[in-house]
């Protein structure tokens, strides 16, 4: 038996104020949301992580994250939102159905992006190195 909370909800099993449904995607609020309007779009199907959506899924995941968001800005009257998927524990995911959240944005907030670092000199050409690697485009150097 499936225990997770989204897939609960998706099969309505648990509530939650659901705003968008197709095929293969479904949208509903955040329960705790950082702005009025926080929203989640979620693939049906259960798939933990981002690494784990197939290819068919992941163009119409943008094109429903898109849709949502338009809509969220114009139904609660912001000019911009924050996207943010949490992959993994270590990134701070506690439901592992993944789930894109479409964060609206007032300038009064008080929300703060990321803190940033400094690379050490030369480790972020070895490590831009290392991702083309992984990404099979390691053919050119620089
Ligand atoms: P994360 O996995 O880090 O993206 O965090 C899980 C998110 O799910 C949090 O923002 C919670 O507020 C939200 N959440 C947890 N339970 C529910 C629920 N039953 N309905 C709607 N949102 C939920
Ligand atoms: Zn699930």
């Amino acid at each position: 038996m499936n225990d997770c909370i989204f897939c609960k909800i998706i099969e309505d099993k648990l509530p939650a104020y659901k705003v968008y449904e197709d095929e293969k995607f479904m949208a509903f609020l955040d329960i705790a949301p950082v702005n009025p309007g926080h929203t989640f779009v979620v693939p049906k199907k259960h798939f933990v992580s981002l690494s784990d959506v197939p290819k068919e899924y992941t163009a119409d995941f943008m094109t429903v994250v898109k849709k949502v968001g338009d809509a969220v800005m114009e139904a609660v009257g912001v000019e911009g939102f924050n996207l943010g998927m949490n992959n993994g524990g270590v990134a701070g995911q506690i439901v592992p159905h993944v789930h894109m959240h479409i964060m609206p944005r007032v300038e009064s907030d008080g929300l703060k992006l990321w803190p940033s670092k400094k690379y050490s000199p030369g480790e972020d050409k070895q490590v831009a190195q290392k991702i083309r690697q992984a990404l099979g485009q390691d053919h050119e150097e620089n």
